[in-house]
């Protein structure tokens, strides 16, 4: 079939159809590398401005790191620019191998296989591992890619109420006759930062005989002590059995994932997982640059606990100018707004005082619970954080919400 009028018009209404929903997603031109500050085109056409970004995954200011670039750089000139292959026909260099290597012992398991990327590690792992006679039970706001992976698996799905172990126990004893349970969980949770209940999790995985799945993409490198990630702050290091994360956040933040878990299950992958087998690895200069990361995290914890202080500090700024800050010990600091038309006026406003902060809204988090999310880094220093507050006090007063708990906020907005 031609792309015929018709069909045209049958997307162009869909796509007015979101528009009216106030649903659509405009992209915003980044002109400089990525950093606590960067150069920002918005709306595309307008004129360049300079912004504090309180908005990406670059927990660790990694994405620019010096060392980092000069590491890639190394790499591209060693191993050069693109593999050309998947793994298993001529894409492995012994760096992949290293990298995996590193990872296995950063994260405390057995054994570690990189994937293009974390959502094709979710992607791929369940049907590899899991079959129609096995059980997946997941927590109800687990990342998009670990839904879409669970429906590419034959085992039987369900779900546990957001962090609710009483619900998850009733899941546990519900599929006591299945050959394998599998809990699946986020360590921290993107939408509200909030951190599973590993430690009770993984009791209950011993009390029912099941393997606990974590994607840590949020937490790796800064969670726990030394940024081991959730199953460090929660004290259950080596007792989870399979690990996802990215290194497309804290860890550089350029692209790449891995599954990284006992022994057999990384094995089934490398036999199984289609995204592996039928992707590209990842490249060189990605590789060389995710193994100095791995350096500068295991040589030093500085980074993660200048985050910490950051997100400390930036959670009293807000709590003191009067805002409903969802409560957490992450680096992503949720200010609720609730109502969506308020949370998008609010980013704008945030724009127009140089600083770069994205309104959330159905159907990114449930209805009524728009916000502003807040991410921290360590490559925010303490001046970038008192020029933040300046601007979220200026457009907080401009909206007459400060000071205002849900009740009132609610209220306010509802008509
Ligand atoms: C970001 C994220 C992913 C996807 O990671 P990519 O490497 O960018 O594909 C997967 N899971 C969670 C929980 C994430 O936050």
């Amino acid at each position: 079939m031609a792309f015929t009028d018709t069909v045209r018009n049958g997307y162009q209404t869909e796509i007015e159809g979101i528009k009216a929903a106030g649903l659509f997603k405009g992209e915003r031109y980044i002109h400089s590398p990525q950093g606590s500050e960067i150069e920002v085109e918005f709306p595309v056409g307008s004129e360049i401005k300079k912004c504090i970004n309180m908005c990406a995954n670059n927990y660790l200011g990694l994405s620019s790191h010096p060392d980092v670039i000069a590491a890639a750089h190394a790499g591209l000139d060693s191993r050069g620019y693109g593999m050309s292959s998947v793994r298993f026909i001529c894409g492995t260099q012994d760096i992949h191998r290293e990298l995996e290597n590193r990872l296995t012992g950063f994260l405390g398991t057995e054994d570690t296989l990189l994937f293009p990327s974390c959502m094709d590690a979710n992607g791929g792992f369940f049907e590899a591992c899991l079959n129609e006679q096995d059980v997946m039970i997941a927590d109800r706001l687990v990342h998009a890619s670990i839904v879409d992976g669970m429906r590419l698996c034959k085992a039987m799905q369900d779900t546990f109420k957001h962090s609710d172990m009483g619900h998850l126990e009733e899941k546990l004893q519900e599929h006591q006759d299945k050959r394998y349970r599998m809990i699946i969980t986020d360590g921290v949770f993107s939408m509200d930062g909030d951190t599973a209940k590993l430690d009770q999790i993984v009791s209950l995985a011993e009390k029912y005989k099941a393997m606990v799945f974590l994607d840590d993409s949020h937490a790796t490198g800064f969670i726990g002590r030394t940024g081991r990630g959730t199953h460090e702050h929660c004290g259950v290091l080596g007792k989870i059995d399979v690990i996802t994360t990215t290194l497309g956040k804290a860890l550089g933040g350029a692209s790449g994932g891995c599954v990284s878990g006992r022994r057999e299950l990384v094995e089934m992958c490398r036999q199984r997982a289609r995204p592996f087998l039928f992707s590209n690895s990842v490249a060189p200069v990605i590789v060389a640059g995710a193994l100095k990361v791995m350096d500068l995290i295991t040589i030093s914890t500085d980074r993660r606990d200048k985050l910490e202080w950051n997100t400390k500090y930036w959670r009293g700024l807000l709590k003191e100018a009067g805002f409903d800050v969802k409560e957490g010990d992450s680096p992503i600091v949720p200010v609720m707004l609730y109502d969506a038309k308020l949370a998008q006026d609010f980013a704008h406003g945030l724009f127009d005082e140089g600083v770069y902060a994205v309104g959330f809204f159905f159907p990114v988090v449930p209805k009524g619970q728009a916000r502003i999310r807040t991410q921290l880094s360590a490559a925010h220093e303490k001046h970038h954080l008192d020029t933040a507050i300046k601007a979220f006090k200026k457009v907080g007063e401009q909206h007459g919400i400060l000071g205002l708990g849900k009740k009132e906020l609610v209220a306010k907005y509802a008509s």
